[in-house]
């Protein structure tokens, strides 16, 4: 299975230097041979990266959407005006919105189901804070959170599905996990999924780490089986960092 590695911005860029990083990134494009590359603009900015990135193979993602395709809901956005703009890939559940802004278990869910019912690939997003770390809660965390998202939805539901292990205390911070706590996570991720909807949902499945993750390090997770890319934050901002960082993984990876 291929690499999936995605710059999420955050709160960062406006339109015109999302449009800077595009072009350049387009300009180098064929370094990014063999990798599925994604980039997550602010809501503000996917005009502006959409309008260059038409036509090439660099993919547009959302970092986040409401549930509803319309209606009185100040401040959303819904999966049709992103689709509106050509965006494939939606961030769901990312850690800063679970913790910083709130977002639950069942608003990550009826994300899910609207990402389905408009063919918006999720990149769902998992990971334990420090205190369930060092109270040796991973595990069930991580299980929990999976169960919440994607119990009841049937097999093959999702034709594609990749789930983003990005341990809380990992993003932003500088201090990666360790390669070997991605692979555990990803191993559960995948037996969780083989339980829910059998072994050909489980190998499709794609698991990406986050957290920390830069050229320097990405090596260690790309090069586990169980690893299928990142979610790259800070390392995303620029352009040479963003395309060292992948170009070290798709050699850590082999492919
Ligand atoms: C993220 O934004 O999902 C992330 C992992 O950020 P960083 O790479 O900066 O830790």
């Amino acid at each position: 299975m291929g690499l999936i590695i995605a710059a999420n911005w955050k709160m960062h860029k406006s339109a015109s230097e999302a449009e800077t990083f595009c072009r350049e990134l387009r300009r180098r494009e064929k370094e990014l041979q063999g990798v599925e590359v994604l980039v997550c603009p602010p809501f503000t900015a996917l005009a502006a990266a959409a309008e260059v990135l038409a036509g090439s193979s660099i993919k547009l993602g959302a970092q986040n959407m409401f549930w509803e395709d319309k209606g009185a809901f100040t401040g959303e956005i819904s999966p049709l005006m992103l689709k509106d703009f050509g965006v494939s890939h939606v961030i769901i559940g990312h850690s800063e919105r679970r913790h910083i802004l709130g977002e639950d278990d069942a608003a990550i869910r009826r994300k899910l189901e609207a990402a389905l019912r408009h063919g918006l690939t999720p990149l769902l997003c998992i990971g334990e804070k420090e205190e369930e770390r060092d109270q040796g809660e991973t595990g069930a965390v991580l299980e929990r959170q999976l169960r919440a998202a994607l119990e009841g939805f049937e097999p093959g539901a999702f034709k594609e599905l990749v789930v983003a292990y990005e341990p809380v205390w990992a993003i932003g911070t500088g201090r990666a996990a360790s390669p070997a706590d991605a692979d555990n996570a990803a191993v559960l991720v995948r037996r969780l999924v083989e339980q829910l909807w059998g072994s050909e949902a489980a190998s499709a499945v794609r698991v990406q780490y986050g957290g920390s993750v830069n050229a320097g390090n990405i090596g260690g997770f790309a090069a586990l089986p169980s690893i299928d890319g990142a979610l790259v934050g800070g390392a995303s901002l620029e352009v040479d960092s963003f395309i060292s960082l992948i170009l070290a993984a798709r050699e850590a990876a082999g492919c």
